[in-house]
């Protein structure tokens, strides 16, 4: 069975066309959101509609988030008071909370971001909106029934590319970062990689993508794209809001860290 994903955003964080990079992976017992970008609601809301598949925010207790910058991590106020408004209506408690699951370093400052806004006085904490989960590289989390691997970029500041596996498929997201040739052998084990590139010291340039092997560039599919990117300057498929990505298991093997 594939796993699927719907991409929710491919924008840059400069882009004033399109959501900031992001999507939603169906999991086995629940949906996984990959970052989660400014007006993240809206988001959901447009993807949703062109792929058909109901994207509730309130159906969605599991973040994958990669860094803090603005354009990944931006739309987490909107959705953690989505959240608590909701609790506080149907009486839920705190295991109903949304999970946030990022590597120590990035999710280390989280509160630091929130707090000036959310701190209800000093009376709040992040634990009032957020189940916080840290994910170790090297080691493997279920989420959502998929296993969930990780590893560090090198992006400037503390940020993390993903690898998510379900029924023996495996999709991988490799979060923001600078050309990586390691980072791009991690990610290749799996069966579908979406990259990112953006024409930046801290991003990846497409030339850099266009230079790999063609079997690496037939598995991969691009995000996190230029307003001005031309999608003639590559034949590596480009990614739009509202695909579903069907990721099927092109072999057997065990899972990888
Ligand atoms: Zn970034």
């Amino acid at each position: 069975m594939p796993l699927r994903a719907v991409i929710v955003g491919i924008g840059s964080a400069l882009s004033d066309r399109f959501y900031g990079s992001s999507a939603v992976v169906l999991a086995p017992t629940g949906k996984i959101l990959i970052d989660c970008p400014d007006s993240i609601l809206r988001a959901l809301r447009c993807s949703g509609e062109i792929s058909g598949i109901s994207l509730d925010p309130l159906s969605i207790h599991d973040i994958l988030l990669t860094h803090l910058h603005g354009d990944h991590a931006n739309g987490l106020e909107a959705f953690a008071w989505k959240h608590w408004l909701a609790r506080r209506t149907t009486g839920g408690g705190p295991a109903e909370r949304p999970r946030i699951h990022g590597i120590a370093s990035v999710v280390a400052r989280l509160w630091e971001r929130l707090a000036p806004s959310m701190g209800q006085m000093g009376t709040a904490s992040l634990s009032d909106y957020f189940d916080l989960c840290t994910l170790v590289p090297g080691t493997v989390s279920e989420i959502c029934g998929a296993a969930v691997s990780c590893r560090e970029t090198d992006h400037g500041i503390p940020c993390a590319g993903f690898r998510i596996r379900a029924d023996s498929a495996e999709l991988a997201w490799s979060g923001d970062t600078r050309f990586d040739p390691s980072h791009v052998d991690w990610l290749c084990e799996a069966d579908c990689v979406v990259h990112e590139t953006t024409e930046s010291p801290v991003h990846t340039p497409i030339e850099c993508l266009n230079a790999l092997p063609v079997e690496i560039r037939r598995k991969m599919r691009l995000i996190h794209m230029d307003d001005d990117f031309a999608p003639a300057a590559t034949d590596i498929v480009c990614l739009a809001e509202g695909d579903v990505l069907e990721v099927a298991a092109s072999s057997r093997r065990p899972m990888a860290t």
